[in-house]
């Protein structure tokens, strides 16, 4: 096919869109859940381990094809418990992506433990399971698999791995609500799945979080964890029997208002995905014959993928020289607003940790602090669930920039 090239609005040409697109509204807003908030409100049923909060664990459990389900505050003290009643602390190493949000690290900080960063796959942008191999010490208790925006990490590998290693396997679903791996949702895979449900995720609450967990005596201690000691199926103040000794339990609860919000956006969530799915898929096509530019490739069999946001990597022919401000700017002058990736988590500004409390294991990790960092876009969840209109726009714009790399060029030598 014959390119046309159309001169870019940076350099005075009519931008793809008149306007700036607007990011949709997230969270989604809605009137009956509203009401039911009212009703909870109304019955005084809080927190305690509520009707609301138990229909919501089993019912996302259930979702997830997982046996368990525990509802805490928020998606670090959940990955924070889960590495707790694993027993891991002082003195353990926790292989953790150098590409995800700070939480997954200071979890392991938290328990007292190191965290081990291993860089990431170019493809997915989740960890690479053979440097994972390569950083394994006698020290290491565990792996962090983090699904990664619009990725899964290579759950068969890392569980080969773990089995043959003896580590403990937890996955950090903050950014795979709804997402399957061969059929069998994620969260079920590892010893421990953890979930977010703050503001920004695909399922969202405010603040939440939860752990899923097939094995029946790690979900009575991660209930005991977040509920100051109190067992599973006790009434409050009824408990006949304290935590197991030693497990320095909190108060990690959430209440019946965030559950309440999840179970209606619960329901929702199959036509979410398929809709997140079906967005990529139409970008996917719009730009498979434009060099240059690549998205981020799902896991290897995931269906239906979740998404908290898909990234997009300018890293082939011309286009890979022009400098990541520029191709920013180009967007926004055509009405689309490009932003970053997290970066590595030892170059994120709120990450203080001095480096003996942490490792890098075989530096440089070339994709985790280049491609990421000087590459890579994401186009957050909530764009996925524009109209077709609109992605195949955001394929227009992204187009427009790649052919016009030469004129690019020039802009980025002055
Ligand atoms: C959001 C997030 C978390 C932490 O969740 P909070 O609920 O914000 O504490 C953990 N891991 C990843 C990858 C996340 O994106």
């Amino acid at each position: 096919m014959v390119q046309l090239k159309k001169t870019l609005a940076l350099c005075g040409g009519v931008p793809v869109c008149k306007e700036i697109l607007a990011s949709p509204k997230w969270p989604p807003i809605n009137e009956a859940t509203a009401d039911r908030l009212r009703d909870v409100y109304l019955s005084g049923m809080w927190s305690f381990n509520s009707p609301a909060e138990q229909a919501f664990q089993k019912a996302f459990a259930e979702y997830h094809g997982a046996k368990h389900g525990i509802f805490m505050s928020n998606g670090t003290t959940t990955l924070e418990a889960a590495l707790t009643v694993c027993g891991i602390g002082n003195g353990d190493e926790v292989i953790v992506p150098a590409l995800t949000w700070m939480a997954t690290a200071m979890a392991v900080h938290y328990v007292g433990a190191t965290p081990v960063f291993v860089d990431v796959e170019p493809t997915t942008f989740c960890i690479d399971s053979e440097k994972v191999k390569a950083a394994i010490t006698p020290k290491t208790r565990a792996i962090i698999a983090v699904h990664l925006y619009g990725s899964m990490a290579d759950l068969e590998a890392l569980q080969l791995i773990a089995a043959k290693h003896d580590l403990e396997l937890i996955e950090d679903c903050a950014h795979m609500h709804g997402g399957k791996w061969n059929g069998k949702g994620v969260g079920s895979w590892g010893k421990i799945g953890s979930f977010s449900f703050q503001q920004s995720k695909t399922l969202s609450s405010g603040e939440g979080g939860i752990c899923l967990t097939n094995d029946d005596e790690i979900a009575e201690k991660l209930f005991c964890y977040k509920h100051i000691g109190y067992r599973r199926d006790t009434a409050q103040g009824g408990s006949q029997q304290g935590p197991p000794e030693g497990l320095c339990c909190h108060n990690y609860r959430s209440t019946a208002f965030e559950a309440t919000i999840l179970l209606d956006q619960l329901a929702e969530l199959e036509k979410r995905i398929e809709k997140y799915n079906e967005s990529v898929l139409c970008l996917a096509n719009r730009l498979a014959g434009v060099d240059g530019v690549r998205i981020q490739s799902p896991g290897r069999l995931a269906s239906p993928q979740g998404y908290y946001g898909l990234l997009i990597a300018f890293d082939k022919g011309p286009i890979a020289s022009i400098s990541k401000k520029l191709i920013a700017e180009a967007a926004a002058a055509e009405g689309l607003p490009l932003v970053g990736t997290y970066g590595p988590v030892y170059k994120h500004i709120l990450y203080n940790m001095p480096s003996d409390k942490y490792r890098i294991a075989g530096e440089p990790c070339t994709v985790a602090d280049f491609t990421a960092v000087e590459r890579t876009f994401c186009l957050y969840h909530q764009w996925l669930g524009a109209d077709n209109k609109i992605i195949d726009m955001m394929g227009n714009i992204i187009e427009k920039i790649v052919t016009n790399a030469d004129t690019l060029a020039m802009l980025n030598r002055k």
